[in-house]
């Protein structure tokens, strides 16, 4: 398999694509954790996009490209899930053109669809393990009390700054001017198709290996 999830932030990329993973042995290129793990190392690449971060503002294009391009190149099984990329049409083109050169073409787009009221109240009772990234939800997934992650062991469980409601509004009005036109771009190209994100988390899992398993193709390559 060789999908993009796409959606607004708080969508539930991240949750679905771990699900997705297990289920077939996909690995996870998320954009956001890996920008988020540079800015965690102190990197001179997480150096340059902690503001950007941080304010809510995407990182500029030839850095991310970059980034997908070296973790594409050290795939192995050639099955991934794009989670958090592309999310500028520039993006789309370039990605696009690396995995025709990899002969690794994309698969399907899946657009996970999440109403913005929905979206605002799963952002802001977002908590992440600071250690691994583990996503919780203060009501859904509520996280330990001892804040010690049950995934790692550590922690602290913290809320992501740019979880923050000045932040999300920031970010939603991003996705809306720049990220949005990506999804008219894989309609164009027949690639895309739309999942409704609501509901519980496994119910949505179960939409999304339905729409893949109609299309076997997409499941086993
Ligand atoms: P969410 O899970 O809420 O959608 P992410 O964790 O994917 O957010 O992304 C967090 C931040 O990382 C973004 O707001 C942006 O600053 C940066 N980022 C992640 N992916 C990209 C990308 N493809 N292009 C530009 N910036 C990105
Ligand atoms: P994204 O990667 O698209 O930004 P996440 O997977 O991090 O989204 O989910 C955003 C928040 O919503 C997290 O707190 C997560 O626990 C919660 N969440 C994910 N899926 C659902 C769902 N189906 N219903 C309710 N909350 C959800
Ligand atoms: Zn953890």
């Amino acid at each position: 398999m060789r999908i993009v999830l796409f959606g607004p932030p708080g969508a539930g990329k991240g949750t679905q694509s771990k699900l997705l993973r297990e289920r077939y042995q996909a690995t996870i290129i998320a954009t956001g954790d890996m920008l988020r793990e540079e800015v965690h190392q102190e990197t001179p690449l997480g150096r340059e996009v902690r503001r950007y971060m941080e304010q809510g503002m995407l990182v500029p294009d030839e850095l991310v490209i970059g980034m997908v391009e070296r973790r594409l190149r050290r795939l192995k099984n050639g099955r991934f899930v794009l989670d958090g990329f592309p999310r500028t049409v520039a993006q789309a083109e370039a990605l696009g053109r690396l995995l025709a050169r990899l002969h690794l073409p994309l698969q399907a787009v899946i657009s996970l669809e999440v109403p913005a009221e929905e979206i605002i109240w799963r952002l802001s009772q977002r908590r992440i393990c600071d250690a691994c990234g583990e996503t919780f939800h203060l009501t859904f997934r509520p996280p330990p009390e001892d804040g010690r992650c049950p995934v790692c062991g550590k922690g602290p469980i913290i809320q992501r700054p740019d979880d923050r409601p000045e932040a999300i509004a920031r970010r939603l009005a991003v996705y809306e001017a720049q990220t949005e036109p990506v999804k008219a771009y894989y309609a164009t190209n027949g690639l895309l198709h739309r999942v409704s994100g609501l509901g519980e988390v496994e119910e949505v899992h179960r939409r999304i290996v339905k729409l893949l398993e109609g299309r076997p193709a997409l499941a086993t390559m």
